[in-house]
């Protein structure tokens, strides 16, 4: 049968895949770095022992993570991703012509440095000119930032080791103020079969502080569950009230203007953790 990588889940459920060879297993300052090269999905980041990203699946989480809040502004000129040291969601960013800055807050530069090395499609966008990469705390880098950002993306490791206070009320609270007074911000949220407390109070939490709060969801097979969640907090901006005449064609391959609508539909288990 081989050797195959599994992150477990519970100590019941995990997700598996064959691995071909690893082509690298570090202990970074913040976490165990691994980059495997699986069968199925090409290579394959893993961070204390979770998929973070693999080569055949990855344009669906960060499309999704990307497009959905910048169709939904009409203008996104100046953006944040925190963590996302992949580069995946900064390549997407990029395409749209409007955006002037994309700066990357990642705490973990080692993240940066393998993912260059072994995942040259997803974090070669990291050097393009708009960009501007950072390693440093993304809790303190917000706290810092005042009424700058048009969008903030929150591209970080579930709440564990230096994501925890990500996912805090506090993050949330600096994020209004380093956003623009018509800001939208989204954070992936994990899956509801699994983490449908987090979700719930993650909900919440962002519903106290922005006046829009909406959650959607996006199919990735190498995820957990394979159902992934995403929390919009939107000061103004409405992303089920989007001008046709935005969707102007940018090359993707998950993300349309149709599936834009349907990722709010949720299924009724996951829409009672909203409420
Ligand atoms: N897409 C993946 C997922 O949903 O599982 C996550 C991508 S991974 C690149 C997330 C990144 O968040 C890691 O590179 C990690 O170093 C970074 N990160 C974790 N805590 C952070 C913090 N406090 N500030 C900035 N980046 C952080």
């Amino acid at each position: 049968m081989g050797i195959w990588f599994t992150e477990h889940q519970t100590a019941n459920f995990g997700i598996t895949a064959k691995i071909k060879q690893t082509l690298a297993a570090v202990k970074t300052e913040y976490q165990e770095l691994q980059v495997i090269e699986t069968e199925e999905w090409g290579n394959m980041l893993v961070l204390d022992d979770m998929v973070m990203t693999t080569e055949k699946d990855e344009f669906v989480y960060h499309e999704m993570v990307a497009h959905v809040p910048l169709y939904t502004h009409p203008n996104p000129k100046n953006v944040l991703v925190v963590g996302g040291g992949d580069g995946g969601v900064i390549r997407e960013v990029l395409k749209h012509q409007s955006v002037q800055k994309a700066t990357l807050v990642d705490i973990d530069g080692d993240v940066i440095a393998y993912s260059k090395k072994y995942l040259p499609t997803i974090a070669g966008a990291l050097d393009d000119e708009r960009v501007e990469v950072k390693v440093d705390d993304g809790f303190m880098y917000i706290a810092e930032s005042e009424r700058e950002f048009d969008v903030i993306l929150v591209d970080s490791t579930e709440p564990v080791g230096p994501a925890v206070n990500l996912f805090t009320q506090g993050f949330y609270a600096g994020i209004a103020k380093a956003l623009k007074d018509d800001g939208i911000f989204v954070a992936q949220t994990d899956n509801p079969w699994f983490k449908a407390d987090l979700i719930h109070q993650v909900f919440k939490d962002v519903k106290e502080i922005f006046p829009v709060t909406k959650l959607y969801t996006a199919n990735i097979p190498t995820y957990p569950s394979g159902m992934w969640t995403f929390t919009m907090g939107s000061k103004i901006h409405n992303p089920l009230k989007v001008k046709d005449e935005r969707f102007t064609e940018i090359g993707t391959k998950y993300y349309t203007p149709e599936l834009h609508y349907a990722s709010f539909a949720l299924p009724k288990f996951v829409k009672e953790l909203t409420e």
